[in-house]
C-alpha cells in the first residue's frame, strides 16, 4: 500500500466505496463522480502509478484489467451496445488519481 493513495486505501477497505468486482488482484468500484450513466473504475490491487510508469511485469495485470472490462460489460447488460474504457495518463492527459486505473463507462452515445 502505497501511503497517501486513494486507490490503495479503498483496495485496503480503509476508504468506502461501492464495489463491483473482486478478485485476488483487481478491485472495481462505481466512480464517485460520474460521467456517465454507468461509471466503474477498474485498478489493479497492486499500486502502478500511471500507464506512463508501466513495466513488462506490468502487463498481464493490464491485461486482466482489461478483461474484467469485458465481464462488467456482459453483467451490466452492455455487451451488445457497447462501452468505452480508457485510460487517463498524466497531466495533460487528465490524470488526477496516480494509481493506474481505467474509466468503464457505459449508457451514454458520445
Ligand atoms: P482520473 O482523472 O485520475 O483518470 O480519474 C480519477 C477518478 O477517480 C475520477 O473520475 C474521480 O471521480 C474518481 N475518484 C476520485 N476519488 C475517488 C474516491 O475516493 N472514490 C471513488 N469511488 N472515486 C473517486
Ligand atoms: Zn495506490
Amino acid at each position: 500500500m502505497t501511503d497517501g493513495c486513494v486507490f490503495c486505501r479503498i483496495v485496503a477497505r480503509e476508504s468506502p466505496a461501492d464495489i463491483v468486482y473482486e478478485d485476488d488482484e483487481v478491485l472495481a468500484f462505481k466512480d464517485l463522480y460520474p460521467k456517465a450513466p454507468i461509471h466503474y473504475l477498474i485498478v489493479p490491487k497492486r499500486h502502478i502509478e500511471s500507464l506512463a510508469t508501466v513495466e513488462l511485469d506490468d502487463t498481464t495485470i493490464l491485461g486482466r484489467c482489461l478483461q474484467i472490462a469485458r465481464t462488467l460489460g456482459e453483467r451490466a447488460g452492455y455487451a451488445e451496445r457497447g462501452y468505452r474504457v480508457s485510460c487517463n495518463t498524466g497531466p495533460e492527459g487528465g490524470q488526477v488519481v496516480y494509481h493506474l486505473h481505467l474509466h468503464f463507462t457505459a449508457g451514454r452515445r458520445r
